[in-house]
C-alpha cells in the first residue's frame, strides 16, 4: 500500500481545486502548488525552453525530491545521460484540464503528476521508451508513483502520486 490516495479520492487528500468557469480555484493553488527544481538542467519537451522549476502539489514535493535525487545519482550526476533517458524534457506537471478524450480532470489538475519527454512516451503507444529506462521507474516505484506505461490506453510520459 501505497502513501498515496486512490485517485478516486484525490480530493480528500490534495483538496478540491475546482474554482469557476473551468478554472482552478485561485485559493487552492495558492495554498497548495508549489515549486520544485530538477538536480540537472531542465527544458520543455516541446520548445526546449529553460524550465526554472515544476509545479506540483505541496504533498508531492519530498516525495518527488527524493525521486530526482535517485534518478540523479544513478545517472551518475551526468546531464548526458539524464538527455539519453529523456529526464530533461518536461512535459507537463500542475495543469488544471480534463483527461484526454474524457471529461473527469486529469490528475495533473491536483499538481500530483509529472510528464516526461513526450516525443518518446506518446499517450497511446504501447511501447514507451521509458520501458527501456529501469533507472528512471525504479526510482518513482520507491516512492510509491504509478506509471501509466502499462496502462490500457498507455501513457508512458506519465507518473502520478495517486493509486489506480
Ligand atoms: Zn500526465
Amino acid at each position: 500500500m501505497s502513501q498515496w490516495p486512490h485517485q478516486s479520492v484525490v480530493d480528500d487528500f490534495y483538496g478540491d481545486p475546482r474554482g469557476k468557469n473551468g478554472e482552478p480555484n485561485p485559493a487552492w493553488v495558492e495554498a497548495n502548488i508549489v515549486r520544485l527544481s530538477t538536480p540537472w538542467e531542465l527544458v520543455t519537451a516541446w520548445d526546449f525552453q529553460r524550465v526554472s522549476a515544476i509545479r506540483i502539489h505541496k504533498k508531492c514535493k519530498t516525495s518527488l525530491n527524493r525521486v530526482f535525487g535517485t534518478i540523479w545519482d544513478a545517472s551518475g550526476q551526468s546531464q548526458q545521460k539524464i538527455n539519453e533517458w529523456g529526464m530533461n524534457l518536461y512535459a507537463g506537471g500542475f495543469n488544471f484540464r480534463l483527461m484526454r478524450g474524457g471529461t473527469r480532470l486529469s490528475m495533473h489538475s491536483w499538481g500530483c503528476a509529472v510528464d516526461f519527454d513526450s516525443a518518446r512516451n506518446g499517450f497511446g503507444d504501447a511501447t514507451p521508451n521509458f520501458a527501456n529506462i529501469p533507472q528512471v521507474r525504479s526510482a518513482f516505484d520507491a516512492e510509491g508513483w504509478t506509471w501509466g506505461g502499462t496502462w490500457r490506453k498507455p501513457d508512458g510520459m506519465h507518473w502520478q502520486a495517486a493509486d489506480v
